[in-house]
């Protein structure tokens, strides 16, 4: 089982490729685990990765491509693969093609974890962080007992910036742009399924394994 997890921020991509990493025993491979530990092992590539990390350079496709290529050729592969976040830009997709191909591997599925923009806002921008340990709430989906407070240690809770209105909608823009562009790719494969987002994440979980276990045409 060949995975590939699309969505903008806030649709719960991560949140639903770990939970079916898990259920299916399968590595959920997201960019920046991949980056991390490429670089702590010491690879050729992590290596090459880190230098331009260090210069606050973008990593090269021609590099990323081949930390996911040493990734992907890994045992614990062998069954089936998420990957979360990446690919990114249609010549990552293409790239991402070639390495499977040379691993006698295709991608079974592109799955497109689908919600309106309101309510990607809605959830992004409930985010609050504790000054004091970093435990996250949300105002509306997992509030504090008292408004503002931490539960676990009483320190103060505050909107990331990043999580602010006008920075969450920028942020949006950028990544609707970059995934259309990957659903494009994939439906004209077609491998793309769409799923909603909206409803509890045990329920979007099920949906997703009837899905992958029924194919699309059940769904
Ligand atoms: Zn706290």
């Amino acid at each position: 089982m060949n995975l590939v997890f699309l969505g903008l921020p806030g649709a719960g991509k991560g949140t639903q490729a770990a939970l079916l990493a898990e259920k299916y025993d399968i590595p959920h491979i997201s960019t920046g685990d991949m980056f991390r530990e490429a670089v702590k092992e010491e690879t050729e590539l992590g290596k090459k990765a880190k230098e331009y990390m260090d210069a606050g350079e973008l990593v090269p496709d021609q590099v990323t491509i081949g930390i996911v290529r040493e990734r992907l050729a890994q045992e614990d592969c062998r069954r089936g693969f998420i990957l979360d976040g990446f690919p990114r830009t249609i010549a990552q997709a293409e790239a991402l093609d070639q390495v499977l191909e040379e691993l006698d591997r295709e991608l079974d599925l592109a799955l497109l974890i689908a919600a309106p923009e309101a309510e990607l806002i809605e959830r992004l921008t409930g985010r609050r962080v504790c000054q004091s340990c970093g435990a996250t709430y949300h105002v509306k989906f997992d509030p504090p007992e008292v408004e503002g407070v931490c539960d676990e240690c009483g320190g103060s809770l505050e909107q990331r910036e990043d999580d602010k209105p006008e920075t969450v909608k920028k942020r949006l823009e950028v990544n609707r742009k970059k995934t259309d562009r990957m659903v494009d790719f994939y439906s004209s494969k077609g491998i793309l399924t769409e799923i909603d987002a909206r409803g509890e994440i045990a329920a979007i979980h099920q949906q997703i394994i009837r899905l992958i276990e029924d194919g699309p045409d059940d769904n």
